[in-house]
């Protein structure tokens, strides 16, 4: 069967009506053979398909907006937690061709270029089992979506856009408008929604629990740069940095900067996060913006010249500014058999650099209690969802929390935090290790990450977790 987008549409399915389709007439026996929504194929939505299709499940329907996954975005940091679950899913081996191993972080005074703290970090394959690794984002989105291909359990529904919840009581019901035809209805046994920040599926959730989200306002915007290497390496110090295996960090009041190179050191991926006072008045569904760059010059005028010179290799027009957004921890994240997953329940500033990581950590999560409910009576779904907010909810804020607070830090102005922050650098520095103030290269902070193994907890924590539900779900299942 062919749905309007000419997209083969998993068997048992029936049209109801003209346009309307249900993806679940008869519940089924095994739970592998549940009808699966997931809506959204960012790195969490390609990372929940792959895991359950790698888990069994044989109906996984993927709705995503875009026509395509082309090569948008820019750099990522992809952390040993994240590798981990890449690794499993057999999908890592094609994406770290070009992926630059980090060797370590530099924290500079962006005013200056002086180097506050340098932390090595030459054995993280050895400690953590794999590799801290950066590169441009379309690639590890192109690594899992071509995971995904080799599953014939995983359709994907491109240029569909889920449009509305029309409910979350009994079966998961939406809508969808395919680009250029008819839009049609969806049932599912399970929604599993990873439509990111600016989700609907959340708006939902929380009305349909009479819950409200709060958004925390972060006051801070993000340029996102790419620099190609010929443009940089007739200068030696820029040459340096894109040569380098080294993330750098240039931080100042309030601003700051983290670059790495990516794609085998062709391109040098700059992200700065400023004051936002371009997205403040705006609607509230603005979260891009092009800038200016003149502007972008001088909200950087006083960092030290290498910065400058690297800024202006943007071409004029080519300045693009992201509005960072973090909502407080919701008060669900599942309603009956429903759940979100990924930015859409845990949207954090990207200074820990892992919110694509919880994104996939959320998917392999979900993956493994699904897999392990005992029948697929919907309650026991709706259960088994629950125990993945359980097993997940804590460690996300808190790592959503950590990011702010090192944010925080990292924009000190001048008075005695910053002295006492300035003097640990420094101290750290003289050691070679210790607390870093800077969390994402924090030596402690990243053994708690880099080593978090959320397949294994789960299968060690799912019987307890489920147990301790017991009588607490059902409503809405
Ligand atoms: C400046 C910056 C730097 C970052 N750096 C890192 C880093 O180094 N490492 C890291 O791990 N993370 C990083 N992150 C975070 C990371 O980008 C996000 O956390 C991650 O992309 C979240 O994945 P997601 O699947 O939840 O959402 P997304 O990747 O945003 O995917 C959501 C998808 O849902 C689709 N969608 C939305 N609504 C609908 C709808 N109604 N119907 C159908 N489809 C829909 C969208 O088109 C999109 O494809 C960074 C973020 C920023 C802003």
């Amino acid at each position: 069967m062919a749905d309007t987008n000419g997209v083969e549409l998993s068997s048992p399915t029936c049209f109801v009506g003209e346009r309307d389709l249900h993806v679940d007439a008869a519940r089924p026996s095994d739970v592998r053979d549940l009808n699966i929504a997931i809506i959204g194929a960012g790195m969490g939505g390609l990372g929940c398909a792959l895991s359950l299709a790698k888990k069994g499940f044989k109906n996984i329907n993927v709705y995503e907006t875009a026509s395509g996954l082309g090569f948008v975005g820019a750099g990522i940091q992809m952390a040993p937690n994240m590798v981990r679950i890449l690794d499993r899913l057999g999908c890592w081996e094609s994406i770290e061709k070009t992926a630059t191993v980090v060797s370590g972080s530099s924290i500079r005074q962006g005013s200056t270029n002086e180097e506050l703290a340098r932390v090595p970090m030459p054995n993280i394959k050895e400690l953590y089992g794999y590799p801290h690794t950066a590169d441009h984002r379309s690639l590890l989105s192109d690594g899992m979506y071509q995971g995904c291909r080799k599953e014939s359990a995983i359709k994907f529904h491109f240029a569909t856009a889920m449009t509305e919840i029309t409910s979350l009581e009994g079966q998961p019901t939406f809508r969808v408008q395919p680009r250029g035809s008819e839009p049609y209805t969806v049932k599912a046994d399970l929604l599993l929604a990873c439509d990111g920040i600016k989700s609907e599926t959340r708006n939902a959730i929380l009305k349909a629990a009479g819950a409200e989200g709060v958004e925390a306002e972060t006051g801070q915007a993000a340029y996102r740069i790419m620099l190609k290497r010929e443009d940089m390496e007739h200068d030696p110090e820029m040459k340096a940095l894109i040569d380098s295996d080294e993330v750098v960090r240039w931080i100042g009041e309030k601003r700051h900067i983290i670059a790495y190179s990516v794609s085998d050191h062709s391109i040098y991926n700059l992200s700065t996060t400023q004051p936002d006072k371009n997205f403040a008045a705006a609607p509230s569904a603005t979260y891009t913006t092009r800038g200016d760059k003149s502007v972008m010059m001088d909200v950087f005028g006083d960092f030290c010249p290498l910065v400058h010179r690297m800024l202006d290799l943007v071409p004029e027009g080519e300045v693009c500014e992201w509005r960072l957004r973090m909502h407080e921890a919701l008060p669900t994240w599942t309603h009956g058999r429903a759940a979100l997953l990924g930015d859409a329940c845990h949207p954090t500033l990207p200074h820990l650099s892992q919110g694509s990581a919880m994104a996939i950590e959320d998917g392999a999560v979900v993956a493994e209690v699904l897999a392990l409910a005992p029948d697929t009576k919907p309650e026991t779904l709706a259960r088994c969802l629950k125990v993945y907010e359980l097993a997940r909810k804590e460690w996300c804020t808190r790592l959503v929390e950590l990011a702010a607070f090192s944010g925080r830090t990292l924009h000190l102005g001048e008075g005695k935090a910053k002295e006492e922050r300035d003097r640990q650098f420094a101290e750290a520095k003289a050691r070679g290790e210790g607390v870093v103030p800077d969390k994402w290269a924090s030596p402690e902070v990243q053994k708690m990450i880099f080593s978090n193994d959320c397949v294994e907890n789960i299968r060690r924590d799912f019987d307890e977790l489920y147990k301790s539900l017991e009588g607490e779900v059902g409503v809405a299942a």
